[in-house]
């Protein structure tokens, strides 16, 4: 075992949080020394540039606070470094951002991988280490202990910082693993579950043949009395999405309390149910249900089948019955899909056992930060906000008791 002296500060993880961290430790004149599990940082950041990276939002304030559940649990940190902190950030990092139609924030090359690779370059020209391949397993005599291809080392840093991240897309580097590894020092953590995941629906064979991976456009999803309108995507054991993550939480709550979810589709949101019910009159003689739904109703073929889904195949003739069903189809969802599925987590270490500089209270030196603590958020750029704002906040926490510990 190389056990190795070090004043400096360790940062382990290093993902947006872990890095964000970095540069504010480094940028106060602090040595910083980051230690990731797998041979290369950010993979996850890297992954969610795939389709357009989602940096942040453009709403207000108040509103973009209110995202967050448990309710305000960022609100310091992200009051600290707001949404437009982090888009001069990125445009300080030479990739400027806009806002697109929908209110939600992305880098002009909608990429990660430039942000990342001139992010890089600033934190190697402060003098932030990167050690890759150092898994966290724990702590030693006091000391953090890593696994490496050389074998297990320890480092007994002047303070560290926690950045594992949650568990979904393990493969990425974030898989949980540390849960057991705090509990054991009893830490609380709150179980990790599926955040943004889709839920499994018993389509029929039929409806599952022909209408996997197809997107259901311009509906409005209702659990709860909560209300959503966006796009959802049959998959072939359910259905996931946009509207379908942003009831994410509700819906799994719902299953986790009763066994099972009802999620209410509006199949045509923009038509009242009486226009609606006019406009599908009475059937013309020989018309087939698949066309009166097409003309009358304006409904795609996977939206008509969705319905014929809800009504359990029968659909009722008469046109005020079937236009109360195109307003409000039902469908049971028995299941979460599994948190390697999902685009986040829920559950993590609990605001209790941190202060309000982000370290925990029972190992004073040691601070968290991003998806590993027990917050979570809906899509749309919460998330990465989330994870910026905590790492930079906590590093502040850590300057700050540096400070009074010097
Ligand atoms: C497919 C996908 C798309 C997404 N798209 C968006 C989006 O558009 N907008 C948005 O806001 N969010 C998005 N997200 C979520 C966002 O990427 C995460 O919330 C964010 O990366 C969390 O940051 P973090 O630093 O807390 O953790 P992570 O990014 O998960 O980083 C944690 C790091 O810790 C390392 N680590 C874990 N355990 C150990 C250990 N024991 N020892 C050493 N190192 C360890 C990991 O290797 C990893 O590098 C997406 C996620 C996914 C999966």
């Amino acid at each position: 075992m190389e056990m190795q002296a070090d004043d400096g500060i360790a940062i382990v993880g290093g993902g947006p949080a872990g890095l964000a961290a970095a540069e504010v430790l480094a940028e106060a004149g602090h040595p910083v020394t980051v230690y990731d599990r797998m041979a290369s940082v950010g993979r996850k950041l890297l992954i969610a540039g795939r389709g357009g990276l989602n940096l942040t939002h453009s709403e207000p304030l108040p509103a973009f606070l209110a995202r967050y559940h448990p309710t305000l649990s960022l609100a310091e940190a992200i009051t600290a470094f707001p949404p437009d902190a982090l888009r001069a950030w990125c445009a300080d990092l030479g990739e400027p951002t806009f806002i697109g139609s929908s209110g939600r924030v992305f880098p002009r090359s909608f990429k990660a991988s430039p942000l990342l690779r001139a992010w890089l370059g600033r934190l190697d020209a402060t003098g932030v280490r990167i050690r890759t391949r150092h898994r966290l397993v724990g702590w030693e005599a006091g000391r953090l202990a890593f696994e490496t291809p050389d074998g297990v080392r320890t480092i007994a840093p002047r303070a560290a910082l926690l950045a594992l991240g949650g568990a979904s897309w393990p493969r990425l580097g974030s898989d949980g693993a540390w849960v057991p590894l705090l509990e054991g020092q009893g830490i609380p953590v709150s179980e990790l579950r599926p955040a943004n995941v889709g839920f499994a629906v018993a389509w029929s064979e039929v409806f599952r043949e022909r209408f996997s991976g197809e997107p259901v456009k311009r509906i409005a999803l209702t659990a709860d009395g909560v209300t959503v309108r966006g796009e959802a995507v049959i998959t072939r054991d359910g259905i996931e999405g946009g509207a379908v993550y942003a009831l994410s939480r509700l819906l799994r709550e719902a299953i986790r309390a009763t066994g099972e979810a009802r999620l209410v589709l509006d199949l045509r949101p923009d038509l009242p149910e009486v226009t609606l019910a006019k406009r599908l009159g009475a059937p013309r003689p020989g018309e087939s249900m698949a066309t009166r739904l097409r003309k009358a109703a304006g409904l795609s073929p996977v939206a008509a089948g969705l319905l014929r889904e809800a009504a359990r195949r029968t659909l009722p003739s008469a046109a005020p019955d079937l236009a109360a069903l195109i307003k409000a189809a039902p469908l049971r969802l028995h299941r979460t899909q599994g948190l390697e599925r999902a685009i986040s987590t829920a559950g993590g270490v609990r605001s209790a056992a941190l202060d309000k500089r982000f370290m925990l209270r029972d190992r004073p030196g040691t601070f968290l930060a991003g998806e590993m603590l027990d917050w979570e958020a809906p899509t749309g750029g919460y998330l990465l906000q989330g994870a910026f704002a905590s790492g930079r906040a906590a590093a502040a926490g850590m300057i700050a008791w540096l400070g009074e510990a010097s």
